[in-house]
């Protein structure tokens, strides 16, 4: 069976002590496994995360992760 091989982008962001600001810490690149033509949201089972398709279709959806720092 083929993979479907949507396409998205995770960043992990991180917000150091002392600010407000999101840092991105990490970017990592998703891509669905599912079988071709399934239905419903895109699934990347190794990183956890499942997403839409973008309506243009034209460029990956970005998702965003928040981790806290290691204490
Ligand atoms: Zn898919």
């Amino acid at each position: 069976m083929p993979q479907c091989g949507s396409q998205a982008v995770l960043m992990i962001t991180t917000t150091p002590e002392g600010t407000a600001t999101n840092v991105v810490r990490r970017r990592v690149e998703l891509r669905c496994e599912l079988n071709e033509g399934h239905s419903g949201r895109h699934r990347d089972g190794q990183h956890g995360e499942e997403w839409e398709t973008s309506p243009t279709g034209s460029r990956p959806p970005t998702l965003l992760r928040q981790e806290d720092e290691e204490k």
